[in-house]
């Protein structure tokens, strides 16, 4: 009797302990922010979709499932900073073994988007970073069987001439998770994977971050400055040949800057595009955030004052009431 009663107790603190984490998961098919708003008032106190798209500060279309790019929102007059190496993206996982059969670049006169790695039918590929699938699906043209994973800090990373697509459009996946099988589906002659980076849908040079030899990233900040990529490292060397490049001095840009290092706000700031400057100076960092991610110990209060607004403010452009009970990482959107 006494030996059920302590089970009986066991299974009541596990259960009240799960029941506390328990979170609800979004629903994937809520697309736009202003749906995802709408539900804000139906669901209360959930994490809700906005949440598990990522980037979705970025990415100002909708997200879609269908093919590898659906808008052209590339600015090449916008200077973003994006981490390589944190908390939501993961850590990087070279998404398989092999050697490079083909490298990102002109071939025979017509672009080739992306980095060919020798594989053997059948083996395994996974994930560079954690992220969530939009797009996976066999028969995609030349691509054959593809997933395309899209990352928190904007990333997306395409995986090409699948024979086995194992991941699901709209599916959370973990760095190093299985994604697929290698093959040479779609314009292939070989068993290769086809590997893609992109960002708002503009493909750039992999080996621009990553080591091809040690299938390590050979920088934690990618740059992307005048619609070029750098490693934070090679710019920063590179900074007056950079420089050099034309910059209209009259256009006032938008420049967008993901830093996680000292707080968790998203920043989307204006401010004059990079003019060329003699002295050793990082890129701008100084922003105002239009987001704020809840943190522990939130409250509306504590934002509104953070922010120098009011909670009413933070109500209204929210759709959420005052005594809503906040989420770990919910985006609340800043006047
Ligand atoms: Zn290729």
């Amino acid at each position: 009797m006494q030996h059920k009663s302590i089970i009986l107790i066991t299974l009541l603190a596990f259960s009240t302990g799960i029941f506390a984490q328990v979170e609800i998961k979004t629903d994937t098919t809520l697309t736009t922010e202003k749906q995802c708003m709408d539900s804000i008032s139906v669901i209360k106190n959930t994490i809700l979709s906005i949440e598990y798209l990522p980037a979705a500060h970025f990415y100002t279309d909708e997200w879609r499932n269908e093919h590898t790019r659906s808008a052209y929102i590339f600015r090449k007059d916008t200077t973003y900073i994006l981490p390589l190496n944190n908390d939501k993206t993961g850590s990087f996982v070279f998404p398989c073994d092999g050697k490079v059969c083909s490298s990102y670049g002109l071939r025979s006169g017509r672009m080739h988007t992306g980095m060919d790695i020798k594989q053997n039918h059948g083996d395994p590929i996974v994930a560079a970073w954690n992220g969530v699938v939009r797009m996976a699906r066999m028969a995609y043209y030349g691509y054959g069987g593809i997933v395309v994973i899209r990352h928190d800090n904007g990333l997306e990373t395409v995986y090409a001439h699948l024979s086995r697509v194992s991941v699901l459009p709209n599916q959370e996946v973990k760095a190093g998770e299985l994604i697929g099988k290698a093959g040479r589906t779609g314009r292939a002659s070989t068993e290769h994977l086809h590997f893609e980076t992109r960002f708002l849908y503009e493909c750039f040079n992999p080996k621009t971050i990553i080591d091809f030899d040690t299938y390590q990233l050979t920088t934690d900040t990618l740059i992307v400055v005048n619609g070029k990529f750098y490693a934070k490292e090679d710019y920063d060397n590179n900074k007056n040949q950079v420089d050099e490049i034309p910059v209209s001095s009259d256009i006032l840009n938008d420049t967008l800057n993901i830093n996680d290092t000292t707080d968790d706000s998203i920043s989307i700031v204006k401010s004059k595009p990079i003019v060329p400057q003699k002295e050793n100076t990082p890129p701008p960092t100084t922003y105002k955030p239009k987001y704020h991610i809840v943190k522990q110990g939130d409250t509306l209060y504590k934002i509104a004052k953070k922010y120098s607004t009011t909670v009413n403010k933070l109500c209204e452009i929210n759709r959420i009431k005052e005594n809503d009970i906040l989420s770990l990482n919910q985006k609340i959107k800043l006047p």
